[in-house]
């Protein structure tokens, strides 16, 4: 065995639980990853979906000794924090937490904004009265040793706060996140008829959303598994959602196939779709992308474990 991913929550924006999703699961995101000898417990993102997680991590690795976690934001949206106080492990001593993150506001680090989760003003719980050991990393943009063979590689994403992409490399294999993210566009008109058209600056535009697409294309090469934000359509995309920060569905597919990634997960569903929409978008797109390409793809689905 050499990583181990389990989705506990690969909802988008709020928890969406009913009937309707029941087959996908309606926790918003929350990753577990296992890796190396001891099965080092990484988790990407405190969505609701932690909740459960923590029970699992109490029933089945607690007895084992006391709890060593490494939690990894991609960014401090609610939808990837909102679990974060109901994380059991964190009320039991001896835990030994480190929480991952970027910073957007220098004045309040994560252990204002994740720990203030944790205020009377919020919550019955103070972070002073917690029983773990929590230490607060901020990130930016670079490679470093997690433990136990574990290499984690940062790329900024294109979301309106600062957001993480991570890498994580582990004998030989590799699994990148890339959630919550929109593809760069050319923010300034193209079109000479249009009001401030300048050649020059729309030139410059074109260049520099490339560029950047590029560099979270190569962050994502040869990839064996890629979670990438799909939260809707490119229809709906263009027509509803630009600059709200997320990615379609065929932009994932086109920018995983680049990067000759082996297989592709569809993550961040958007809360409106339901369990059947959701089948029929992915038998659309493995019918669209049939003998063009071996990249595999799915829905991630709350439960499921992927082994590499
Ligand atoms: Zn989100
Ligand atoms: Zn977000």
């Amino acid at each position: 065995m050499s990583i181990k991913i389990r989705f506990w929550g690969v909802r988008g924006s709020i928890p969406a639980p009913g009937p309707r999703t029941m087959g996908y699961g309606g926790n918003t995101a929350c990753i577990e990853l296992r890796m190396g000898e001891n099965e080092k417990i990484i988790i990407l993102d405190a969505g609701s979906g932690i909740r459960d997680l923590g029970a699992h991590l109490i029933k089945n690795d607690l007895p084992k000794g006391p709890l060593s976690i490494d939690l990894l934001l991609t960014h401090t949206h609610w939808d990837h924090i909102l679990g974060f106080p109901f994380f059991s492990p964190i009320f039991i001593p001896n835990t030994k937490l480190n929480v991952y993150g970027p910073v957007t506001y220098e004045e309040d680090g994560l252990d204002k904004i994740i720990g203030g989760l944790l205020t009377y003003r919020y919550f019955p719980v103070k972070q002073s009265e917690l029983a773990a050991e929590i230490n607060y990393i901020p990130l930016k943009e670079s490679t470093f040793d997690l433990g136990e063979g574990v290499f984690v590689t940062t790329k900024y994403l294109n979301h309106p706060i600062l957001c993480l992409g991570y890498r994580f490399e582990h004998k030989g294999r590799s699994v990148v996140t890339a959630f919550d993210t929109e593809p760069f566009r050319n923010l300034f008109p193209t079109d000479p008829s249009q009001p401030g058209y300048d050649p020059l600056v729309a030139e410059e535009g074109e260049k520099v959303a490339s560029e950047e697409n590029e560099k979270i294309l190569n962050f994502m090469k040869g990839a064996d598994v890629i979670i990438h934000d799909a939260q809707y359509t490119e229809e709906e995309l263009n027509k509803s959602y630009l600059g709200w920060g997320h990615s379609s569905f065929e932009h994932v597919i086109k920018t995983a196939h680049r990067a000759r990634a082996k297989r592709v997960v569809f993550f961040h569903h958007d809360p409106q779709r339901t369990d059947e929409q959701l089948d029929e978008l992915l038998a659309g797109y493995q019918k669209m992308i049939r003998g063009k390409t071996k990249l595999e793809i799915s829905m991630a689905r709350e439960g499921e474990e992927i082994v590499l």
